[in-house]
């Protein structure tokens, strides 16, 4: 039985605590969440009816600086998810070295049985609902699963609805009009395929025409999809939740990009030499990188035995289940842990935040450079402590991260 994932986070956390030499005392205030909000999100349907959603914003630190996390809209959303997420924001926060904490927010929802007038209204009074507790100093929202920048437009606003003036520093991955970030929208994705090609150079797999499967075709799936295919990588399969193509001699990637964007997902895509498979299909198919972009626990003790591609590349959050993370230790299974292989999502909502209290915009091509010379230092960082102590790249990107966050504390201490 696999233990939930708060308590994956926590295990590979005390793992990374004893590499380090901490003693309990040094790190257990990093075992619990600083602040849990569970709010109650009742929203007036079209039809006149009333339906009462359940809504969370978890803080888990704040040693580093503001909170910073996403928020999901997802029926599986609950409270063990969400205090895992928020930790992870602050263990790839701190591996990346951004001065934030950690954060993550959702609620327990399907948003696609919502019209687009209840989504608003949903997101506007979950917004309302968690304002005590937000703003540019204290917790900065982000997109994350079936939420976009749409969405954080109407946090946006809400915030300064009640504050009386506009404060786009509240929220990440706004639109540009109301002062997101250029690259922010493509971050996440460009990151992967930033993280994915350095780790295949360590690898000695030569990138051009490496073969490739991307579980889930979302924001991040697509775009690392996007560049790899760029880089010259073949893509054979990709998948989303209706299902998954696959294509022998790679798929053509901006065909399916069309596809998805015109029909809302790859279901009915298809192209000459292609066939349709499962998502399990996917996960085990005969490649050198599989790249799991979608939602957690889909590499299973069950899956991993199965995984065939020499390195795993975590795109999505918690993508793998502790018990198949050994599995795939054990088989010799090069794994390159979310908190890395996904920060450069927030690395650019950094840089949004940074510009918006700053009241400039930066060119595109400084803030691609950017997110790439940070992406680049922290995997080299994680890979070269990785071998040097001979553990896994997860845990020394937990070793790095855990360091500087036990540091930060020791010099702020412990009030009163
Ligand atoms: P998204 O909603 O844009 O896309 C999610 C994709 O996954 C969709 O294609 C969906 O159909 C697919 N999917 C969902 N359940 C699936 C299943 N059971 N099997 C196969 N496919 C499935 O979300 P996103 O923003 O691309 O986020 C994907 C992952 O990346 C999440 O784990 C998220 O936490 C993580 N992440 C996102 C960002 C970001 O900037 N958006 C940043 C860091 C991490």
């Amino acid at each position: 039985m696999e233990t939930g994932i708060y308590a994956q986070m926590l295990a590979t956390l005390d793992a990374a605590a004893e590499k380090l030499g901490l003693t309990y005392d040094d790190y257990v205030i990093l075992r619990y969440p600083e602040r849990e909000l569970q709010v109650s999100v009742p929203i007036e349907m079209d039809d006149g009816s009333v339906k009462v959603f359940t809504g969370y914003r978890i803080q888990h630190s704040s040693t580093r600086g503001p909170a910073k996390g996403g928020i999901r809209f997802h029926p599986d959303v609950n409270l063990d998810e969400v205090k895992a997420l928020a930790a992870w924001m602050t263990w790839k926060c701190a591996v990346v070295k951004i001065p934030f904490g950690g954060a993550k927010g959702g609620v327990k929802v399907d948003p696609s049985k919502l019209s687009e007038r209840e989504l608003s209204r949903l997101t506007r009074r979950y917004t309302a609902a968690i304002l005590p507790i937000i703003g540019p100093e204290r917790d900065i929202p982000a997109p994350d699963i079936n939420t976009n920048e749409k969405i954080m437009a109407r946090i946006m606003d809400t915030y300064s609805m009640f504050k009386g003036y506009a404060v786009p520093g509240v929220v990440t991955g706004k639109p540009v009009e109301i002062g997101g970030s250029l690259g922010r929208k493509e971050a996440t994705g460009y990151g992967v395929a930033i993280v994915t090609e350095q780790i295949a150079g360590y690898a000695k797999l030569p990138v051009k025409g490496a073969r490739i499967a991307v579980q889930g075709f979302g924001n991040v799936g697509a775009t690392a999809a996007k560049f790899l295919f760029g880089s010259g990588c073949g893509i054979v399969a990709v998948s989303d939740e209706t299902g998954g193509v696959y294509n022998e001699n790679g798929l053509d990637i901006p065909s399916c990009l069309a596809y998805a964007e015109k029909n809302g997902s790859l279901k009915g895509y298809t192209e000459p030499g292609a066939r349709t498979i499962t998502n399990r299909e996917l996960l085990t198919a005969d490649v050198d990188i599989l790249i799991p972009a979608a939602i957690e626990k889909q590499i299973t003790e069950e899956i991993a035995p199965h995984v065939r591609a020499k390195i795993v590349v975590e795109a999505a959050n918690g993508p793998t289940t502790s018990k198949a993370d050994e599995i795939l230790a054990r088989r010799g299974v090069l794994v390159v842990p979310d908190i890395l292989a996904n920060a450069g999502g927030v690395i650019v909502s950094y840089f949004e935040w940074e510009q918006n209290l700053q009241a400039c915009i930066w060119e595109e091509d400084k803030i691609r450079e950017m997110e790439k010379n940070i992406l680049e230092r922290s995997t080299s960082d994680v890979y070269s402590l990785a071998g040097g102590k001979r553990v896994s790249m997860r845990v020394a990107a937990y070793m790095i991260a855990l360091d500087r966050v036990v540091k930060a504390k020791k010099f702020r201490g412990i009030f009163p």
